[in-house]
């Protein structure tokens, strides 16, 4: 039998080293070099080497791609996706060891004498020696580690079941890469003629409180969305302060309508999702001038688990409706006050309608011209994009202010649990005992908190959220989609385990050693092992139930 390379906790530990020195920050050229090196590296397996078909590059935009290497057993049908994501969050956090923040080992030593910069928790682990710091060692480039040395003893021991890695640019910004995967899963199914049976995700396990020591597995993920408003007010010079509306009065009033809204709240199997707030709240005058600040924009994010689109912009349009009914109650008694007429009410208008005042009034041709201005333009996100569409818009349909417009700006994670599915249940008995055995402490919960990729599987349309969502994000099919017709024919549960960590995305990054190299590695082999011996695994066992 071939040695293998990436077997044991040593092996581990510097196959993770190595996939953490290839930095691939999101949107930098790393991100776009560390498929192509990856895929090197896999292709030393000698089962690649026979079957090179099985490795590929798949496009995913700006020169970014994803990466799949399937290992097929010639008799199994039943296949695990095995999903990871390869980018990282930036690192300027790390001040002066900024260099250090890829190389795990040195950036750990050299935090030794720096000791007094950490806060208390992350100072004890480093004393401990139980964990290793850096950037994308816990989230999730050990996630992929692990994928690998699955597939290559899968490989070398020939385990009677098909294990597809997928590896994903992205993640932390817009998830592209996972979104571009989905129509890729459904070729590949066809190609190889698979049957998915499990999503696996590694994304590492979350603290769910400060000094949290619990390793956590998850049945399903949170989603998140984000609703969005452009408020219009009317401009003035200040010295004439009776004679416009600011945006930023209005806006005022809705930030204060959707921060902490317990309206958003949601509960399920005993968990509940944490509150919204506002992510951005700014007016759009470019530069200092005495004119007053007439157009303002505001993000929120909110997080769902039984909730789809449509019923949060219902939430969401309430909650405008309430923000402008304050607000003009309020604006009325200044009116009166001052003795004035006013500017009029602030209406609340969704993007839809919007755009539908403005194709009558101008002809869908011109109107599409306004858009494309934002669409095209390489040097705005998908946000700003989304913002300055419905302000153009607003600025060609004055008559229509003072107003809020309600939209949804990108990107939408729907949520998705598998806790009710039997063979999850299965699984998490499986990964409690093998837990068990490490004395490792192990806990459940239904809905990942951390927002990741399984989102855009096992998708159910529960109704009118299409719609809604294609409707009011100005940037649907532009420059954004989520490919929900391909979504819902991969109807595989999901579920997520990784190693265990703590403070993602801050620079005390850091990775639990024997959680990452012995606890998880050997938890998922157990798990994909129960899996491989479950009957209908296999074309011998389906031809062998067909002859009875
Ligand atoms: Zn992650």
């Amino acid at each position: 039998m071939a040695k293998m390379l990436w077997n044991t906790p040593e092996d581990l530990r510097k196959l993770l080293c190595e996939l953490v020195s290839w930095e691939s920050r999101t949107f930098t050229p790393g991100e776009r070099e560390f498929p192509i090196k990856l895929q090197e590296k896999i292709k030393k397996l000698s089962y690649f080497k026979n079957n090179p078909h099985q490795i590929s590059l798949h496009d995913v935009d700006f020169g970014r791609k994803l990466l799949t290497a399937l290992y097929k057993h010639p008799k199994a049908v039943k296949t695990v996706v095995l999903i990871s994501h390869f980018d990282t969050v930036q690192t300027e956090e790390y001040g002066e060891l900024e260099p250090f923040a890829f190389h795990p080992e040195e950036l750990t030593l050299k935090l030794h004498d720096r000791k007094h910069t950490l806060p208390e928790s992350a100072r004890i682990d480093l004393e401990s020696g139980d964990y290793l710091f850096g950037r994308g060692t816990m989230d999730m480039k050990m996630g992929l580690a692990t994928h690998m040395t699955l597939i290559e003893q899968a490989s070398i021991e020939e385990w009677p079941i098909n294990l597809l890695l997928l590896t994903v640019p992205d993640e932390e910004v817009n998830s592209a890469g996972m979104r571009i995967a989905i129509p890729e899963l459904l070729h590949l199914q066809e190609e190889h003629d698979l049957e998915y049976s499990l999503f696996l995700n590694s994304e590492p396990s979350f603290t769910q409180h400060p000094g949290d020591e619990t390793h956590y597995i998850y049945t399903g993920t949170m989603g998140k969305i984000m609703p969005a408003a452009l408020f219009f007010g009317k401009e003035t010079h200040v010295g004439e302060p009776l004679s416009g509306m600011t945006a930023n009065y209005i806006a005022s009033f809705m930030t204060q309508q959707m921060e902490w809204n317990a309206m958003f709240r949601e509960h399920d199997l005993g968990e509940t999702s944490p509150l919204p707030v506002s992510l951005h709240q700014k007016d759009l005058k470019l530069e200092y001038s005495t004119q007053t600040p007439y157009r303002a924009s505001a993000l929120y994010n909110v997080f769902l688990m039984k909730r789809n689109a449509d019923e949060i912009f219902d939430l969401f349009e309430e909650a405008a409706l309430d923000a402008a009914s304050k607000c003009n109650i309020s604006y009325q008694e200044i009116c009166r006050r001052e003795n004035i007429s006013g500017v009029g009410e602030v209406r609340v208008i969704r993007y839809e309608e919007l755009l539908k005042h403005a194709n009558h009034k101008f002809g869908e041709a011109t109107v599409e011209k306004l858009i494309e201005a934002f669409t095209d333009n390489t040097l705005l996100d998908d946000r700003e994009k989304s913002l300055g569409i419905a302000d153009e818009l607003m600025i060609q349909c004055p008559e229509l202010a003072p107003a809020m417009v309600i939209l949804f700006a990108p990107p939408y994670y729907p949520a998705v649990n598998s806790s009710e599915d039997s063979g999850i249940a299965d699984a998490v008995k499986v990964i409690k005992a093998t837990a068990a055995s490490h004395h490792a402490n192990l806990g459940h919960i239904h809905y990942f908190n951390g927002i990741c990729d399984l989102s855009y599987l096992r998708y159910t349309d529960s109704g009118g959220e299409l719609a809604t969502y294609k409707e009011n994000t100005p940037v649907w099919g532009t420059t954004y989609s989520i490919p929900f017709e391909e979504m819902k024919q991969l109807q595989a549960p999901v579920l997520n385990v990784g190693p265990f960590g703590k403070d993602p995305h801050q620079r005390t990054e850091r990775l639990h050693r024997k959680s990452a190299f012995v606890h998880t590695p050997s938890i998922l082999k157990e798990l994909l092992k129960s899996m491989m011996g479950k009957q209908s695994g296999t074309k011998a066992d389906i031809e062998m139930r067909s002859v009875e």
